[in-house]
């Protein structure tokens, strides 16, 4: 296997990872970008971007991420793309010594560092219901952007009630004819602005107090059955297809039995972006940050690389 060394590897192309390349590069440290997928991160999933300062027009999430790729490869930044880490080891945590510290195997490559920013984001979470695994991609999505065009004047329903499930709901009244809002609660988390906005429009419905119990469907999502829980009835709403967005879960499996976790595994930082164990920091979605959007990703990628500069440097 091939060995690859470097004073620190950046794990995810995201907008946390890119930004931490950039801030690493100027800062003139030897370090290693990699990115399991396509480099862009999550962001690419999204049609439109309205919050990222500076741009006042609609910018959609893929030519964002384009924008980050381009600033990177002004700095001669090459992002290792479909190269993911398996795992990492912890080999030797003694500082001032100029052996590697972590370990990380990849798929056909032996990453040796001594400093990790993990930048990996987090993936969205599932009902686990009935009949949800086999109807994924029959009808069942996670991205409004991706699968949005394909229920042109049908009916759709979102399941959730922050702010990306509501956003995902208005982006898709542009094509499908209805779209049901699944809500377990009898109000929303969203932020005013969205609240405002998907309450006036026409096309959406909200089905308050509701959770799905089943995806009912042979080779395509046919039927949802839903309860009510206010009123402890079931019923059944036929729907073309059904976008989750109930939540996300980190990808902090990797340095899960190295660094501190909080009780839904996101990684515990300080305000370094250091994580319990020196030598690997955390940033973007895959952190305890109260905000998990581009802004703080980009924001906590170069906060972490000015540390790992720092601590490389101790
Ligand atoms: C539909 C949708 C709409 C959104 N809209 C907005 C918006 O309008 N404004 C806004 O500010 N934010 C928005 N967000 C949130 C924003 O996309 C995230 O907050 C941001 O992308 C987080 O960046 P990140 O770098 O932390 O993680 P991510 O963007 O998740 O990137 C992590 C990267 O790490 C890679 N990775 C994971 N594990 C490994 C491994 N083992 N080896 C190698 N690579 C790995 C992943 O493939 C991924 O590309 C939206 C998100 C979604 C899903």
């Amino acid at each position: 296997m091939q060995e690859v060394k470097t004073d620190l590897l950046i794990i995810g192309a995201g907008p946390g990872g890119l930004s931490a390349a950039l801030y690493a590069r100027r800062a003139g440290l030897d370090f290693e970008i990699v990115e399991k997928k396509m480099a862009g991160g999550q962001i690419i999933n999204t049609a439109s971007v309205e919050n990222y300062p500076g741009f006042k027009d609609d910018i959609s999430g893929y030519e964002l991420a384009q924008n980050l790729l381009g600033h990177c490869k002004r700095f001669d930044i090459e992002v290792r793309e479909y190269f993911a880490v398996n795992s990492i080891e912890s080999v030797n945590t003694r500082k001032k010594d100029k052996s590697y510290h972590f370990k990380c195997p990849g798929d056909e490559k032996l990453i040796w560092t001594n400093s990790v920013i993990m930048a990996t984001g987090a993936s969205p979470d599932r009902l686990n219901v009935e009949g949800e695994s086999g109807l994924i991609g029959k009808g069942i999505s996670f991205c409004a952007t991706c699968d949005g065009a394909l229920y042109r004047d049908r009916e759709v329903a979102v399941v959730g009630g922050g702010d990306t499930a509501i956003d995902e709901a208005i982006f898709l009244t542009k094509f499908a004819k209805k779209v049901y809002i699944i809500h377990r609660r009898n109000e929303l988390r969203a932020v005013e602005i969205l609240k405002d906005r998907v309450l006036k429009n026409k096309k959406i419905e909200f089905l308050w107090n509701s959770v799905v119990e089943k995806f009912i469907g042979k080779n395509k999502l046919e039927e949802i059955l839903i309860r009510n829980k206010k009123e402890n009835k079931t019923y059944k709403l036929k729907v073309d297809g059904v976008f989750e967005y109930i939540g996300w879960k980190p990808n902090s499996e990797l340095v899960k039995d190295l660094v501190e976790l909080d009780e839904k595994n996101f990684i515990i930082t300080n305000f370094k972006m250091e994580t319990s164990l020196p030598g690997i920091f955390a940033v973007g979605d895959v952190r305890n940050t109260p905000l998990r959007q581009v802004i703080t990703a980009v924001a906590d990628g170069a906060i972490a690389a000015i540390y790992v500069d720092r601590f490389l440097s101790a």
